[in-house]
């Protein structure tokens, strides 16, 4: 394998994912430092019959990024190029947390975002990856345009407007079209969120869940397993004060993660000890609503210092109510050893081929359990009564599904494969996870 003086390479050194669910040990991992080295390294690498997968921040619980051979960081290509008439052109590499900042700085905000900022953001359009709004697509909605590097190193830049097949493929695509180099995203000018959380009992939750999404920019809710217990987060622009977010995020810390984690590491030690734990989880939720004042970049992400392993699925909206109702039933009935809450939120549909999202407004259900604990019976459990509300799992979370599963699920599956054929005969940006799930 030939190694481009270029980039910078480090050799057999060990990758491994957030959750610690992946591990691999590249051949070789090259950082380019610029596009010009990136296509460099992509061409010498095809060209020498290598293959080669793209990390983004490893946040994918599924073996996405999995590779033996090379593997290519892009945290150097990173910053924003420019931002004109509301749109901004962003190196690839660049992670969601300093990417806020540097909007905020220049008067903008990203329009959704999901739960953390650790990411990418090519890793987060790779995925689909999504915040919660009836009214709001996924990340990958937000993107006006992207420039992808082709295996012979060439950029192949599409939009709406050029080259719309591509578009309409690459913006959820896990790294099997190209290496993403740049991307346009749409912005707002700056703004503030108002955050409200409020405790709320599951039956009523569920029963106003429907109306709670339509009337706010942002509903989402945490139910407790175990319990009839809710969190609710309702969000809305506002232009109220900014609260003290310094006390918050160190509440944050002390009490959502460090509690967690002592929680967690009890269950972990005896799991038959999780419905209590659950319990005393919810009933810190407490009796009374909290309000917080941030900018945007701020009130959308949480920080995540208890490791968990996920899966999430993507149904229609009408079906979250009744699948959560399901799922809560299931995880009694079989006294499921779990104690982290369920995460339910809800997308605007899109029309990316292989998006999750694809041609429906979605509920999105999230299962997580602690790292460490066996996650088998709960998530296998939770996929029947998704996929039987149709769901689609998301691209980097935990599911079970191969290509002829997904085939059905998707209306333009075989587009999506016809173009990748072409793109890329040769398989470089492949590896056993993407041959699984395409059938490949
Ligand atoms: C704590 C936690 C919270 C999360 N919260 C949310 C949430 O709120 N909403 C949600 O939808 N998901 C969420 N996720 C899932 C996460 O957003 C996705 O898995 C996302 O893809 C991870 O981004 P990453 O930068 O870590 O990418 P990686 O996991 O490193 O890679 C993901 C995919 O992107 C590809 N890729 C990366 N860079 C490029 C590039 N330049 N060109 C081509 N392909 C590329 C990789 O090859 C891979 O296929 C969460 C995950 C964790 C661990």
């Amino acid at each position: 394998m030939t190694t481009p003086t270029s980039a910078i390479a480090t050799r057999g050194a060990l990758w491994r994912n957030w959750s610690g669910s992946v591990q691999c040990r590249p051949q070789q991992t090259l950082a380019p430092r610029t596009l010009t080295e990136l296509q460099q390294t992509v061409a010498n690498v095809a060209g020498s019959g290598g293959r080669l997968r793209v990390a983004g921040s490893g946040h994918s619980f599924v073996p996405l990024v999995e590779t033996d051979a090379t593997l290519l960081t892009l945290d150097a290509i990173a910053g924003v190029e420019k931002i004109e008439n509301n749109v901004a052109t962003i190196l690839a590499g660049t992670s969601l947390k300093p990417l806020g900042h540097l909007l905020r700085d220049r008067g903008y905000g990203m329009m959704n975002l999901g739960d953390i900022n650790k990411q990418a953001l090519a890793g987060a359009v790779s995925t689909g990856t999504h915040g919660t709004g009836l009214g709001l697509g996924s990340i990958s909605t937000q993107v006006e345009a992207m420039t992808l590097v082709m295996p012979d190193g060439s950029l192949r830049e599409c939009s709406a407007t050029k080259d719309p097949d591509l578009f309409a493929a690459a913006r959820v695509s896990m790294g099997a079209l190209g290496v993403i180099a740049k991307l346009d995203v749409r912005l707002q000018p700056a703004y503030k969120l108002k955050l409200i959380k409020q405790p709320m009992e599951l039956d009523e939750c569920l029963a106003r869940a429907p109306e709670l999404a339509r009337s706010y920019r942002h509903f989402e809710f945490y139910w407790v397993p175990h319990t009839r217990g809710t969190l609710v987060k309702l969000m809305e622009p506002t232009q109220e004060a900014e609260s003290n977010t310094a006390l918050t995020g160190l509440l944050e810390l002390i009490l959502e993660n460090g509690a967690l984690g002592l929680l967690s590491r009890i269950v972990r030690a005896r799991p038959q000890w999780a419905p209590r734990v659950a319990k005393i989880i919810a009933g810190s939720i407490g009796g009374d609503a909290s309000t917080m004042v941030a900018d945007c970049h701020r009130a959308f992400s949480s920080v995540r210092l208890v490791r968990f392993n996920e899966m999430e699925y993507e149904m229609p909206a009408a079906n979250g109510p009744d699948a959560l109702r399901e799922l809560a039933a299931f995880v009694e009935a079989k006294k499921i050893q779990v104690h982290f809450p369920v995460e339910y939120r809800y997308v605007k549909g899109d029309d990316i081929w292989l998006s999750p999202f694809h041609g429906r407004d979605t509920a999105a259900i999230s299962v997580h359990q602690y790292q460490g604990m066996d996650y088998r019976e709960y998530f296998a459990g939770a996929e029947a009564i998704f996929r039987n509300h149709g769901g689609r799992p998301h691209w980097g979370k935990i599911h079970t599904l191969t290509a002829r599963d997904l085939e059905p699920l998707y209306p333009r599956w075989h587009d999506f494969l016809k173009l990748r054929a072409q793109i890329d005969p040769a398989g470089v940006f492949i590896n056993p996870w993407l041959q699984k799930i395409f059938g490949l």
